[in-house]
This record gives structure tokens, C-alpha cells and sequence, in this order.
């Protein structure tokens, strides 16, 4: 080092584990990869296939073109629909037209689908635990025919149902909610509907409750936390709000750039974490980036090991 040069002060890095992709987010990445090969260039994707800008960008760069709407994909190219699920009209409306479609929709995400679809067969009311707009919401609420499914968000949500017949009701929740506020909204369905029936506990996945516990397990040792994700990645503003509640600063970011240098004035402890979309090359890129101005002390932190992996649709595995 140049003696000239003033002395980088040390930080803490606790890197929280697991964290970054999860399956279902590996999964849809690998369809639209394959599909490129199998198919060649352009492969349309409706949606993003999952909420992450590096991540459509690279599959931009190799031939995927990003759509919001069926009619947008010009007749003969494939199309693949996102990690979050569709409507049921998507993938008719795509066999109307003759289109060849590959469904990259998480499995879990589609277990909850099927679960709606029974319940609704049961002659059930569903009341769906979520967030208004999401496309997981939008997708599962397209399982069923309009007027079966009821958008919960919040406890008031609870209070000012009124259900035609409360002897008659299921619950069902999007995947990637906050484990706590989820427990609370369910807990208060049960009291107000006491034969309300649902999935044993809700149907938040293995990855984002993980990931809350990885970063609850950290939090409260951080004097700041890094979430990397998109904005309109759920499953990372959920990690936000963990860091929080645990009484712990936190900030999302989409990359390392976006890191504000106030914010690590007196940081001696800084947490970091990823979304369920967001690649490892991301939080390498935010160590890289600290590593310029810091000694970093880098620990990772895991609370549990992942070993899902969810099969590819027929016809891609060998292509
Ligand atoms: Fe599937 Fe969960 Fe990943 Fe969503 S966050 S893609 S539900 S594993």
C-alpha cells in the first residue's frame, strides 16, 4: 500500500445464508435459456421472468423479448410465461392461437393453484392472503371463475369481511408474504371464522421464509442492512421490513452503485442479504464495491442448507 494513502477502516460483513436464488427462480431462468437453445432466438417471455433487471437483461442479451401481454408475442415464436403464474385465459388464449407456450410458473406457485381450484369445487369462498397487483395474485385469482376469491391484505381487511356464508370458506395465501404478518391475518380469519379451512400453517415458500430467518438471525448483530432485489420484488421487501422490525436499518438495492457512502457512517456491523431473484454475481459485486473503501471482515451466516431443485417441463430437459 501507498504510506501516503489514509488507512481504510475495518467493517463487519455478515452475509446472511440462505439467501439469492431459489428454486422456483432457477428454474424459470434455465426454461428461458433452454428455450433459446431448443428454439433459436427471439423467445418471447410474457412478464418478467422473474423480478430481477440483471437477470432480464442477460436473457435479453441472448435472445428473450419481454412482454406484458399475450398480444404482443407475434403468431409462431414460442412463448414462455413467468415464474409467477398466469390465469388460466393465458395459456387457452396461447393454444387459440396456435402458440407454443412453456409454463415457467414455480411449482409451488402452482400447488397453490390447484388448491384454489379444489377448494372452489368444494363450493368454497376462498380468501386469498396477498398483495393487490402482484402477478402471483393476479395469476392464482385467474384459477378460478370471478367472484370465488376475496383479496386480503391487512387485519382491517379481516375485520370488514362479510361472506355470504362464513360456514363455507377456505384461506390461501400468496408465496412470498411476511411470515409474521401472515400468521397474524390467519390467526385472525380462524378467530372470526372458526370452520374456515386452508393449508396446514399458509402458503408462503421454503425460500422466502428462509430468507427471513436468515436475515432475523443477523439483524439484531447489524447496524445497518443491505437487501439486494428489485423494488417490485415482494419477497425482498419483505426482507426490509424483517431487518426493521428487528429494529435494524435496512435499505433495498438493486446494485452495488446505488450503496449511499453516508449510510455506513458509524455502520461497524452491516448485514447483507439477496431476494429470491437476485444472482450471487450481485452480492459479490456489493463486496467488490465495499472492499474499495473498507477492510472487509466478510462472515457468512446460515441458519439452514437448501437442496430444492424443481424438475425442468418435458421437452426441455434433454434439449
Ligand atoms: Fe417459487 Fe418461492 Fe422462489 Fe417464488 S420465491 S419462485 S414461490 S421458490
Amino acid at each position: 500500500m501507498n504510506h501516503l494513502e489514509p488507512e481504510k477502516p475495518r467493517i463487519s460483513l455478515l452475509v446472511a445464508a440462505p439467501r439469492g436464488f431459489c428454486a422456483g427462480v432457477d428454474r424459470a431462468i434455465k426454461i428461458v435459456e433452454l428455450a433459446i437453445e431448443k428454439y433459436g432466438a427471439p423467445v418471447y417471455v410474457r412478464h418478467e421472468i422473474v423480478h430481477n433487471r440483471y437477470v432480464v437483461d442477460a436473457l435479453k442479451a441472448l435472445g428473450a423479448i419481454f412482454v406484458e401481454e399475450l398480444d404482443e408475442v407475434p403468431d409462431g415464436v414460442p412463448v414462455v410465461f413467468s415464474a409467477h403464474g398466469v390465469p388460466k385465459a393465458v395459456p387457452h388464449k396461447a393454444e387459440e392461437r396456435g402458440l407454443e407456450y412453456l409454463d415457467a410458473t414455480c411449482p409451488l406457485v402452482s400447488k397453490v393453484h390447484r388448491q384454489a381450484e379444489r377448494q372452489v369445487e368444494a363450493g368454497h369462498h376462498i380468501i386469498f392472503v396477498g398483495h393487490q397487483n402482484h402477478p402471483e395474485v393476479i395469476g392464482t385469482f385467474g384459477q378460478v371463475d370471478e367472484g370465488c376469491m376475496t383479496l386480503v391484505e391487512t387485519l382491517e381487511d379481516v375485520a370488514a369481511l362479510n361472506p355470504a356464508n362464513p360456514e363455507k370458506l377456505s384461506f390461501l395465501t400468496q408465496t412470498t408474504l411476511s411470515v409474521d404478518d401472515t400468521k397474524a391475518i390467519i390467526e385472525a380469519l380462524q378467530d372470526r371464522f372458526p370452520s374456515i379451512v386452508g393449508p396446514k400453517g399458509e402458503d408462503i415458500c421454503y425460500a422466502t421464509s428462509n430468507r427471513q430467518d436468515a436475515v432475523k438471525n443477523i439483524a439484531k448483530s447489524c447496524d445497518l442492512l443491505l437487501v439486494i432485489g428489485a423494488p417490485n420484488s415482494s419477497n425482498s421487501l419483505r426482507l426490509v421490513e424483517v431487518a426493521e422490525r428487528e429494529g435494524t436499518n435496512a435499505y433495498l438495492i438493486q446494485r452495488a452503485d446505488e450503496i449511499d457512502l453516508d449510510w455506513m457512517k458509524n455502520v461497524t456491523t452491516l448485514g447483507l442479504t439477496a431476494g429470491a431473484s437476485a444472482p450471487e454475481i450481485l452480492v459479490r459485486e456489493v463486496v467488490n464495491r465495499l472492499s474499495e473503501y473498507f477492510v472487509v471482515d466478510e462472515q457468512q451466516i446460515s441458519t439452514t442448507d437448501e437442496h430444492m431443485v424443481f424438475k425442468l417441463p418435458r421437452g426441455l430437459e434433454a434439449a
